[in-house]
């Protein structure tokens, strides 16, 4: 039977509740246990698809191809698992699938009430991860606050959960602050107690307590939270704050919380194969040198807009002992006439343009990746920094000054990156666009083969327009190679320039399948490029 263990967090957002979601997994993983995770999001928009990444940082995308919260980057990169459309739930699917059900009549002679219509729904959708997955463990994180009307269903969902199953199949972690206080000199546990107060007002005792804070909590102020938590102190997790988030687990680790947790289910207590992780800790926490690259978006304001791309950057430096660092460079600046490119790109050794919708800062983009070829700097164009590629070179290699893609421009009249019949037809924009895995078969001689060494790949889309592959011989006969293929529909997936030390770009998002222990091979590639480019 698949055992169940919920992450809720108290006092306030961004307490690190997913990094603590994905630890726990990760350490029970490496106990040799079968994990999967799922996160609840309160909104009532059905995916974030249609979310600004200004709001709410970059939207993952899973290999199944669901648009989801960007946690569910974290819980891949920590547990290297694959996470699947049961993975992410929001209260906008949870609302309009019993509404739907409602009209086809399921239940018929009814009347539909948050309790227990929606509630039965939450409890299915977390069954069916237990049992589509065919997890041991199944970790839930709860997204927002304790308290907040948005989630307070999902947590009366919890509830029933617990009575149904008991507690020898359902553990709840509760993440709190504890605060400390300057003047006074002491940390505060007051927070800590009323969120533990609101969750019990929900019906939920909680088992474990993970407390940050930034110094150790000691003796005094971990009894008075097992005291009002009415826990063990030893349930008591203190997640101090670190400056490297890997070191997470390790220190959770330290603190026994798998030993708790398998114990409560009646699991047995396994050594932990946790060596992988402590060499890369080890690796992270040595670089020895620094590539500086430029990324150049629109959203670079929030830098959790291209999270997954930071993150497979910094991976893809840990095999070259070197530290990544990111040159944010906001594309609208660029296309201001007393922009210097040079001044802006002299310490980048590598040009980044990823993702991105709507035609605000694309000129400023289209510059940038000139600047790359030109100046022969390493350029790796992700899923819209491909298009903006294909553009440039259409524009001042082929001569096609009036390039575009119908993105920017409905009625240009070179659109090299265009819409494909079945995207024309359609009206709704949630969950539309070309998503997940699809294959790519690769061309041997290529950059891209030898990155991949690799006939068939595949990788995950999130993008509506494609290749305009009336342009393909055009551009082929100006030294562009297509250098990956999707077999089945004839799309290019990748492009590159054999004449310049490292240009690729690609049409799906490697960053969504890059791992800290295993960074992408388009990104190492790239690193390694920049890391030699200074010497060129
Ligand atoms: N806006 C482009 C498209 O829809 C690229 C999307 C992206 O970069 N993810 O095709």
């Amino acid at each position: 039977m698949t055992k169940f263990v919920f992450v809720t967090g108290g006092v306030c957002s961004g307490l690190g509740k997913g990094i603590t979601a994905s630890s726990i997994a990760l350490l029970l993983k490496a106990k040799g246990y079968k994990v999967f995770m799922q996160k609840f999001d309160p909104y009532m928009n059905v995916d974030p698809g249609t979310m600004s990444p200004i709001q709410h940082g970059e939207v993952f995308v899973t290999a199944d191809g669901c648009e989801t919260d960007l946690d569910l980057g974290h819980y891949e990169r920590f547990i290297d698992e694959e996470l699947n459309y049961t993975s992410n739930i929001t209260n906008g699917k949870i609302y309009s699938s019993v509404i739907e059900k409602e009209r086809k009549g399921d239940f018929l002679g009814s009347t539909i009430q948050i309790v227990p219509h929606i509630s039965n729904e939450i409890k299915n959708r977390i069954y069916e991860a237990g049992t589509t997955s065919n997890a041991d463990i199944v970790i839930t994180e709860i997204g927002g606050t304790v308290g907040d009307i948005e989630s307070s269903v999902m947590m009366e969902s919890l509830r029933q959960i617990r009575l149904e199953k008991g507690r020898k199949n359902t553990l709840f972690v509760h993440t709190t602050l504890v605060p400390y206080l300057y003047g006074s000199n002491e940390l505060k546990t007051k927070p800590t107690q009323n969120s533990i107060i609101e969750l019990r007002r929900l019906g939920i005792q909680p088992d474990i307590i993970v407390t940050r804070a930034p110094l150790d909590l000691g003796e005094a102020v971990r009894k008075k939270i097992a005291l009002f938590g009415s826990i063990p102190e030893e349930n008591i997790i203190e997640a101090k704050d670190v400056s490297n988030i890997y070191q997470i687990p390790l220190n959770f680790h330290k603190q026994n919380i798998e030993e708790i947790i398998l114990k409560q289910f009646g699991l047995q207590v396994t050594t932990s194969n946790l060596k992988y992780w402590e060499d890369l800790l080890e690796t992270v926490e040595n670089l020895k040198g620094e590539v500086e690259i430029a990324l150049v978006g629109k959203y670079i304001e929030l830098e959790d807009a291209y999270l997954s791309v930071k993150e497979a950057l910094k991976a893809a430096g840990y095999p070259y002992k070197t530290k990544v660092k990111i040159n944010w460079v906001d594309s609208e600046l660029l296309e201001k006439e007393t922009t210097d490119l040079k001044e802006i790109f002299q310490n980048s050794s590598g040009i980044l343009v990823p993702g991105g919708f709507g035609s605000r800062g694309i000129e400023g983009k289209i510059l940038a990746c000139q600047y790359a070829r030109e100046n022969k700097i390493p350029y790796l164009g992700i899923c819209l920094g491909m298009q903006i590629a294909v553009i440039e070179f259409t524009r001042h290699v082929c001569g096609l000054e009036d390039a575009s893609s119908t993105e920017f421009n409905e009625v240009c009249p070179n659109p090299v990156i265009d819409l494909m019949a079945d995207q024309k037809a359609v009206i709704h924009k949630g969950g539309t666009l070309r998503l997940g895995n699809y294959a790519c078969k690769l061309t041997k001689g290529t950059l891209a083969y030898k990155d991949y060494n690799q006939d068939i790949i595949y990788e995950r889309h999130r993008h509506r327009y494609e290749f305009n592959n009336k342009y393909r011989e055009l551009l082929e006969s100006k030294g562009m190679v297509f250098s990956g293929i999707n077999p089945d529909n004839n799309l290019v997936e990748i492009i590159e320039l054999p004449d310049h030390p490292h240009f690729i770009a690609s049409q799906f998002h490697p960053e969504f399948k890059s791992r800290p222990i295993k960074a992408h091979p388009l990104f190492l590639s790239f690193i390694k490029a920049a890391i030699e480019y200074p010497k060129k």
